[in-house]
């Protein structure tokens, strides 16, 4: 028999997590952090005292006691990429499945590596590491299969779980970008030939999005075409976008190398993904920019480049979001750099809906803007799949059933009409609901 227990993340966008059962066994897709939350609770409280349960209670983390009776029944804990929302509540929660083990791909491996040193909570689950296009037999009974598939983070998988009595595909998050700059196109061979797949969970973020989302050549032309029309030999350029976005970074370190100047991270979230792209064997930021790893030592870091010259130097940054603590307002807010309209800022990134995020990013633009520097913003294509893509994986690999994940409650619907409109059956749940296959 087999049943789905939707954790996080359903009817919700964050803390995703699943747990999937096959007569007696269980496997657990991604165990992530609502950051809205997490991020609002950890300001007030020291982050390395908060308990598990502290956490859950604020909604920051997914609330997994309705499993408690599956508890020594896992088997493994599979996060699909390395985004927070996926992997960042394991550190929280998976030592207490004293029986699992955790699959995940080599970056998703060294950036949760990196988590649990920082976080100083220790993972206790074994951590395999697989490659993208993998087979892992699980049990007598469960095989789990890796296939590749495009986000906006490296080595994301859209995850199989093979049973005797079909297949659950989690494709969760995902997008078809078939000319990536990083990483391998999606594996959309191996997905049509998927055979009984009676359940495909998917994100629906934008379910109501028309058309496929675009690739990120998209983001590297107009990165290049803003670069070239306005760096000058004296201006100052910030660029700021997504820590975990491997590819954007390493198009940003291209640029600058391309302006005969040397790419510098400034910040301690850059500097922990990029030496994780680089224990991954993704890229070798070491020798190609300068790394600045701790906030504390940027304004040394800017003091040593405004000796060299500043325009000798392209600044890569954290703070997209206009977040109070991030190195972007820092810069600004505390004028360790003086912008003119001669200067660049660029924003690699979109704006994660909220009202917080739209007030910091506000007031951040604003204070740009007063000191008279050129903005660019939402320079960024999205990882998440459009209805022409969600179309597309629902005709490669023939589901039975559509469970739509990762979108709020009005995006679930709309997934949920879309499919019937496509000939295919679809249901929705919501956290806390179980559901036998
Ligand atoms: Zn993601
Ligand atoms: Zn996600």
């Amino acid at each position: 028999m087999l049943e789905i227990c939707a954790i996080g993340g359903y009817q919700n966008v964050g803390r995703n997590m699943t747990a999937i059962k096959y007569n007696d066994e269980v496997v657990i897709l991604d165990m992530g952090l609502d950051l809205e939350r997490y991020i609002a609770y950890t300001e007030d409280e020291d982050p390395f005292s908060i308990s598990s349960r502290q956490l859950m209670k604020a909604g920051a983390i997914p609330n997994d006691s309705i499993i408690d009776k599956w508890k020594d029944q896992v088997l493994a804990i599979i996060p699909t990429h390395a985004h927070l929302d996926h992997v960042g509540a394991i550190p929280f929660m998976s030592n207490k499945y004293n029986n699992a083990k955790i699959l995940c791909t080599p970056f998703t491996a060294a950036v949760l590596e990196r988590i649990s040193i920082d976080d100083k909570r220790p993972i206790n689950n074994k951590i395999n590491v697989l490659s993208e296009n993998s087979n892992y037999h699980l049990s007598k009974n469960i095989e789990i299969e890796f296939i590749n598939i495009t986000h906006s983070t490296p080595h994301t998988v859209v995850v199989v779980i093979h049973t005797p009595e079909g297949s659950v595909v989690y494709a969760n998050d995902f997008k078809f970008d078939y000319n990536p700059l990083l990483g391998k196109k999606p594996n959309e061979k191996r997905l049509s030939e998927l055979q009984d797949v009676k359940l495909l969970i998917m994100d629906s973020l934008y379910s109501d999005r028309e058309g496929h989302t675009p690739g990120e050549t998209w983001a590297r032309d107009q990165l290049l075409k803003i670069f070239d029309e306005n760096a000058s030999k004296d201006n100052i350029l910030i660029t700021t976008t997504f820590s975990s976005h491997i590819s954007r970074l390493k198009t940003l370190v291209d640029i600058a190398k391309r302006l005969r100047r040397t790419p510098i991270f400034l910040g301690r979230s850059l500097s922990k993904y990029a030496l994780a792209a680089q224990e991954a064997g993704l890229a070798r930021f070491e020798d190609e920019c300068e790394i600045v790893r701790y906030s504390g030592k940027v304004k040394r870091a800017i003091n040593r480049m405004k000796k060299v010259g500043l325009s000798k130097y392209f600044i890569i940054c954290s703070g997209h979001q206009g977040e109070p603590k991030a190195t972007l307002t820092k810069i600004i807010k505390r004028r360790l750099l003086e912008l003119d309209n001669n200067d660049v800022v660029v924003f690699s990134s979109t704006i994660i809906p909220n009202e917080e995020n739209y007030r910091n990013r506000e007031e951040l633009e604003g204070d740009i803007k007063s000191m008279g520097a050129k903005i660019f913003t939402d320079i960024h294509v999205s990882g998440h799949a459009s209805r022409d893509d969600h179309k597309k994986l629902i005709e490669l690999i023939k589901p039975s059933l559509v469970i739509p994940a990762h979108a709020n409650e009005e995006k679930t619907q709309v997934m949920i009409d879309y499919c019937k409109k496509l000939g295919v059956l679809s249901k929705s749940l919501k956290e806390g609901d179980f559901f036998t296959l």
